[in-house]
């Protein structure tokens, strides 16, 4: 599978898949691709690998850890062979066992480009969490290692195959809403104290690495277009301890060539939760909250509750991986596509230091 396809191309392919929400041919004569989970965290083992036995075409079939405990409590669990538990001293091993086909990285942030390094250069296709790496340096790394091993990358962007945000998406770009005139995003928490997440070296950032790409993201496969300038601000409220290296509450502007400016914020200090998006458009509004969670989501246009299926965001994302690798064909959600976030994200950090708008290119 080829990383050179257009953003324009993605977003057709996520318009296409929202007329239609995802639903595979099983083919069960086909082997399913083999991946591997490396990095057994919170995301990994509560949301990941519990939805491998929705998939269809992606069968988990390692573990990568930098704790043997927990090697043997998930490989028990998931019953994976002694054989196929690795730690990141002896991953080099993967190269030998032709059951891993990916190596899906859910470690923090900066660690990412690292190991996706070395599994690509081991001969595995790589998928990696978002955000895919602190700089857009990292990023090209990522890319430039899978396409010299002619590995695919993709980064686990599972809003692209949520049927909801689908079905947002449809909506705007079938003239449902009519000529669209604002989008707002909003994502936020209250972070805890002493955590990764909080730590430049190891997040590449604050707020806006962590959550709020998720109204960056929005903003973009909403809009359908790519932005031209960013004006953001940054605020970090004094004497909290959590903010010393990364940054709390983001507010940027997206300005796309259409004309239309896109509003987003991100927080880390945020005592209620914000997780939504608003389109307006001439002849609806599209309200989604929560947008982007991991279930219970609700999105309605002028008041009407949307009647979506859901699906599990995440075996259809990995399935479409899997799918990808089998069969040939253009991921929705490539290193390109991570690589545009971390550009943008590292313009709104230049804008808030400037307090000047910036360009893109
Ligand atoms: P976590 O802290 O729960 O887990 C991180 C795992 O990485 C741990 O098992 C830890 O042992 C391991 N690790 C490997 N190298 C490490 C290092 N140098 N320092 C610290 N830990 C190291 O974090 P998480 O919430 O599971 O997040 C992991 C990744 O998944 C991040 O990239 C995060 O942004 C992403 N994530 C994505 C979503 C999503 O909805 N797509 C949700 C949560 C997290």
């Amino acid at each position: 599978m080829a990383n050179t396809f257009s953003r324009r191309e993605t977003l057709f392919g996520i318009g296409a898949a929202a007329v239609a929400p995802y639903a595979f041919f099983r083919r069960d004569d086909a082997k399913p691709v083999g991946w591997a989970v490396l990095g057994l965290g919170s995301y990994a083992t509560n949301q990941i690998m519990p939805s491998f036995k929705d998939c269809e075409h992606t069968k988990l079939v390692a573990l990568i850890s930098g704790h043997p405990d927990k090697l043997v409590r998930y490989g028990d669990q998931y019953g994976i062979a002694a054989a196929s538990r690795y730690t990141y001293d002896t991953m080099d091993a993967i190269r030998d066992n032709p059951e891993i086909d990916v190596v899906y990285v859910i470690t923090p942030p900066a660690t990412h480009p690292d190991f996706s390094v070395r599994a690509a250069n081991l001969g595995k296709h790589v998928f990696s969490e978002k955000p895919m790496a602190p700089t857009v340096s990292d990023c090209q790394r990522m890319i430039d290692v899978c396409r010299k091993n002619h590995r695919s990358l993709g980064v686990g962007y599972r809003c692209h195959f949520e049927n909801h945000n689908l079905r947002a998406i449809q909506a705007c770009r079938s003239g449902e809403l009519g000529k669209i005139t604002s989008i707002t995003s909003d994502h936020g928490f209250n972070i805890g104290h002493g955590q990764w997440r909080t730590e430049k070296a190891l997040a590449g950032g604050g707020s806006m690495m962590d959550i709020g790409i998720y109204s960056l993201n929005a903003l973009r496969y909403l809009s359908g277009g790519e932005p031209k300038e960013v004006v953001a601000t940054i605020t970090n409220p004094p004497d909290d301890d959590r903010f010393k290296d990364v940054e709390d509450t983001v507010d940027f502007s997206l300005v796309f060539p259409s004309g239309l400016v896109g509003h987003g914020t991100s927080g880390y200090s945020w005592q209620q939760g914000k997780n939504q998006y608003k389109v307006v458009g001439e002849k609806g509004t599209l309200v989604a909250n929560p947008a982007t969670y991991y279930e219970g989501h609700h999105f309605a246009i002028d008041g009407k509750e949307l009647a979506v299926t859901a699906n599990n965001q995440f075996a259809t994302m990995m399935d479409a991986f899997s799918k990808c690798i089998r069969e040939g064909g253009k991921f929705q959600a490539p290193g390109e596509e991570g690589r545009t976030d971390i550009r943008i994200i590292q313009a709104i950090y230049s804008s808030a230091a400037s307090g000047k708008p910036v360009r893109l290119a």
